[in-house]
């Protein structure tokens, strides 16, 4: 079974899953090519969790990860190791199989795929909440060897947690301190002064906008946020998935025509999950006001950077608000 260990020096979390190395490809530099997609016939045959038909057959299939990195049996049980932490590898893992069609790159998506995916993150979400050994529930996808998708099928994951991410953690730290202070949104703040300013604005519609972020780590890096304030994805009505699904679209087929269809990653960034669960530091007692959802999309033009992991920091050689000009003004293919 997996466990999560803490480091005392960084307080990060690590998954150690020893199970995942049985994987065929884990310790290839490139996964070999598999003669046969696992994807194509909607999952071989594995449990399907949740799944959304269509007039000609099966649209969407949520399935178990056959690899996965956190196991779903079991109680969570902490434990201290001198002064290192440990916690079992409770969690679930889930794979969603995007669509039937092998090989998409991500502007190939259609509005209704990427409708029926963001119905899937939000249908998972809500599921996997009620169980209250988990706190935080991550919804991702890559796009593209490069982007780290093994399978050249599109498909996400759904990654419920033991613990909140560090990231998150951060976020919400740094949300809570404002919310504190001011009694407004930190995000909310933000985004209006983006709008008035429009220098990094890279796409609007009703009820999102997408900007290249003030301090984009990364070339390129888009954050699409819901204007109207949320702190779920959850909470998300079928009106606005349908309008993320409209900006996503957007996003990806700019991406595509500006810089040749490359590798894409995408998350959703979520507020943990509250209800039930200790706040032993109080940052979740506003977390409905203070904690603003966004969804982060990153296209993969840069190889791993050694700086990167020698200082936690990156070097991103396009400044932000160029790369929000371009997207703005490519035409789209
Ligand atoms: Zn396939
Ligand atoms: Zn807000």
């Amino acid at each position: 079974m997996s466990e999560l260990r803490r480091e005392p020096l960084t307080g990060k979390w690590t998954i150690i899953a020893p199970e995942r190395s049985r994987r065929r490809d884990a310790f290839s530099a490139k996964g070999e090519k598999r003669s046969r997609c696992p994807f194509c016939g909607g999952g071989n045959g594995l449990y399907e969790i949740y799944k959304i038909d269509g007039p000609e057959g099966w649209e969407l299939k949520t399935v178990p990860n056959r690899y996965p990195v956190l196991g779903i049996e079991g109680s969570l049980e902490r434990s201290g190791h001198g002064l290192c932490d440990r916690i079992t590898g409770i969690g679930a893992n889930e794979i969603i199989i995007d669509s039937p069609r092998h090989g998409l790159k991500a502007a190939d998506y259609t509005e209704k795929e990427l409708l029926n995916l963001f119905r899937a993150f939000k249908a998972r979400m809500e599921d996997l909440a009620k169980d209250m050994r988990f706190r935080y529930i991550a919804a991702f996808k890559s796009i593209g060897e490069e982007a780290g998708a093994v399978i050249d099928h599109p498909h996400s994951q759904i990654v419920a947690l033991p613990v909140i991410p560090p990231s998150v953690k951060k976020e919400l730290e740094a949300s809570a301190a404002y919310y504190a202070e001011k009694e407004r949104c930190l995000s909310c703040d933000l985004l209006e002064e983006e709008i008035k300013s429009r220098s990094r604005i890279v796409f609007e519609n009703y009820d999102f906008a997408a900007l290249c972020p003030y301090g984009a780590a990364y070339p390129f890096q888009v954050s699409v946020y819901p204007k109207k304030h949320g702190h779920s994805f959850a909470l998300c009505g079928d009106g606005s998935l349908k309008q993320l699904a409209d900006i996503t679209k957007e996003i990806y087929s700019r991406l595509a025509s500006l810089l040749n269809s490359p590798a894409v990653m995408t998350a959703v960034s979520t507020a943990p999950l509250k209800d039930g669960r200790p706040d032993l530091k109080g940052e979740l007692s506003y977390v409905e006001s203070s904690f603003h959802w966004r969804m982060d999309i990153r296209p993969v033009i840069t190889g791993a950077s050694c700086f990167e992991w020698a200082s936690g920091m990156t070097a991103n050689p396009v400044q932000p608000e160029e790369a929000a000009l371009y997207l703005r003004e490519v035409a789209v293919k």
